[in-house]
Parts: C-alpha cells; structure tokens; sequence
C-alpha cells in the first residue's frame, strides 16, 4: 500500500486543511461523476478517500505516524483504517464535505441510513472454493409495503406538518440567538400522518423476516465478509442500511491454503522417490474430489515440490487460480517382509552402508 501522505501528495507536517485541499483536488479529479465508468479513477477516489480519512483524524493520524498500518489496521485485519469498498460509503462519511465541493450530491441534510446487520454462514470447504448459493434468514425493518413507505393508511395522505409548515426545521428564539432545532411536531419528516397505516402504524417500516439468496463467490476464505449493499434495516426517510455475510469455512485435512495457492502433501515410498514414477494426487477438480495422477523423476527428495500453475484457488471477482503446491512425504517401511530385508540388506552391501546386523532368534547375535 501507499503511503498515505504520498496519495494524497502532501508533506508529513501537513495542517488539517493542507490535507483537506489536498483531498479535494484529487476527490475533484477523480470524482466518478466526472469519470463514469472510468476503473483507473474509481480506485484513485477511494485510494485517496481513504487516506484523507485516516489522516482528518487526529488519533488514526498520530497512530500511522508512529506505527505506519499497522497503527491503523481494522480489527478484521484486511485493511488499513475501515477502509472504503464502496464509493457510496464514501459519499455518506464525507457527504457533508461533497455537500459544498460539488454542489450537492447528499443534498444538504445528510440521509438517515439503517442500521447495518450480520448474518454467519457456514460453508463447505469446496463451496467456499468453487463458490455457491446460500439462503439467509434475516428479520429486518422493511419499508412497508402497505403504504408505500409513507405512513399513511391506504386512501389517505400525509400531510403537511402544522407546526413546521413542512420543513422539518423550526426556529426559536434562545436568549439573543435565533435557533434552528429538528421540529418536535413531525420529528424532522415535515409531514403529520392523521391516519396512521395500520399495517406499520405509521412508522413507515415494519419488521420482516425474510429468506435471501447470497452468491457466495468462488475463492472466499474463512472470516471473509460480503456486503450485501441496502439488505439491513430500512429506516423512515433514509435508505436502508446493508447486510454483512461473515463466512465460516470448514477445513479439508487434504488440502492445505494459503491465500489462493493450495497445498497438498503426498506420501511416496522411497523406492519410488529413489527411481521415478507416477504418484496420484487429490486436485480441486470436481467440487474438490478431483484426483490426478504426476510423473516424478528419479531421485526425488523427501519436502521436494511440484507447482501446478493455476490449479489452486480461483481469484475473488477475477480471471484465473492461484497455485497447487504438491509437496512429497518420503515414507520408509516400518516393518520388511524376510524377503524385502534380503534385498535391502543387498542393496546395503551395493552401496557400502554399514547397517545394524540381522539379530537371531531371541534378539541378540550369536
Ligand atoms: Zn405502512
Ligand atoms: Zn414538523
């Protein structure tokens, strides 16, 4: 990762609004209404987001001063800081910032958002590897659908608050000043609801309990999130908050990961180490109960690798797989057949080895 005081160009003693002009050019740059569609642009606006985030605040600033990510790393350990995905998480944290930068894309008022919300699935280790469909259950507040989300009982209306003439806003005066408080009256909604809808009472949400699909990509690792965008909590006049998938994955004694490449170990008999020949291996093929067979060269060593170029993991939302790692396990015999010992033992005389003599009968050598 990039420094963050080089992202955003500016020197380590920056001021707080060095940062911020610093931030917004680049935000200006490559702000993603000024560059749709464009990748490039998108990974700068977040790359530079998420360094200005870091760095407007004081306590995440001092913390990558003195122990660089590592001061700021998540609790999930992926990223530094929370670290932006999502270019609307960006508008939300900043939005106020965007408010005046660009004329108004969050419109004054930031939007209310719900709350967020977490479900654990389980999964197999060849669903985690090749990817699935799983059902959720969650119980959420869903916009009711009963009154379309407004409150009003079918038929009637809303209407415009009383108190605050539908602005949401009333102003009151506080000794000398004149205040601008949310109005008691409509809590801010602008609109009194005179017959409440009796599905939601009003309240323009209902809670639901509801079974989602989740596509679980291919290549997710245990402890991985997926962010479903807008399946949290609705909430009254505010978009809905988003529903966090946090996977557990089973392990395969068989197979050992490490990122996206896969390790296997195979067990080899030293004969066939010492003259060559073909050992089977287990493959992630066929939903990972795939087996084929590899050739090995005379001599092998015990801990030798042989790299299967992508047949490992496939990559998260990209194009090809990481590596299978074969590694060889040379196993000696622990008990001979009489004939098998004679012939190591011949084979010990061919290559001048002075090994333990044959004991008798009753353990000991005449
Ligand atoms: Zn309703
Ligand atoms: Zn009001």
């Amino acid at each position: 990762m990039r420094d963050l005081y080089e992202v955003l160009g500016v020197e380590r003693s920056a001021s707080a609004s060095d940062l911020k002009k610093a931030y917004y050019k680049l935000a200006k740059q490559y702000h993603p209404d000024h560059n749709p569609d464009d990748k490039v642009a998108e990974d700068k606006f977040k790359e530079a987001s998420n360094a200005y985030q870091v760095l407007s605040d004081d306590d995440q600033r001092q913390r990558y001063d003195r122990f660089g990510f590592d001061g700021i790393r998540g609790a999930n350990g992926s990223t530094g800081a929370s670290g932006f995905s999502n270019i609307e998480d960006i508008f939300s944290a900043f939005g106020d910032l965007f408010g005046d930068f660009f004329g108004g894309r969050s419109a004054g008022r930031r939007q209310p958002r719900g709350a967020d919300l977490r479900v654990d699935v389980g999964l197999t280790f060849a669903e985690a590897v090749w990817g699935t469909t799983k059902e959720v259950k969650v119980t959420r507040e869903i916009a009711c659908a009963a009154c379309n989300a407004t409150g009003a009982a079918p038929g009637s209306k809303a209407e415009k608050c009383s108190t605050c003439q539908g602005r949401g806003q009333v102003v009151h005066a506080q000794g000398f000043f004149m205040v601008q408080t949310t109005c008691p009256a409509c809590r801010g909604a602008g609109k009194q609801i005179k017959e409440p809808c009796p599905e939601c009472r009003g309240r323009t949400t209902r809670p639901e309990t509801t079974t989602l699909q989740v596509t679980v990509p291919a290549g997710v690792d245990d402890g991985q999130t997926l962010r479903l965008a807008g399946k949290g909590e609705a909430v009254p006049n505010g978009t809905a908050g988003h529903l966090y998938v946090v996977l557990h994955v089973q392990g395969d004694e068989r197979f050992r990961r490490d990122g996206e490449d896969i390790l296997t170990e195979v067990p080899v008999s030293f004969v066939k180490a010492a003259l060559g020949g073909e050992v089977e291996i287990y493959t992630l093929d066929d939903e990972c109960k795939g087996s084929t067979t590899i050739e090995l060269k005379p001599g092998a060593q015990p801990g030798d690798t042989i790299v299967r170029r992508g047949q490992g993991i496939p990559r998260v939302g990209h194009a090809g797989r990481g590596d299978h790692v074969v590694q060889l396990v040379v196993e000696i015999p622990k008990k001979l057949t009489p004939r098998q010992e004679e012939l190591m033992r011949e084979l010990a005389t061919e290559l001048g080895e002075n090994v333990r003599e044959k004991r008798g009968l009753f353990g000991r050598k005449k």
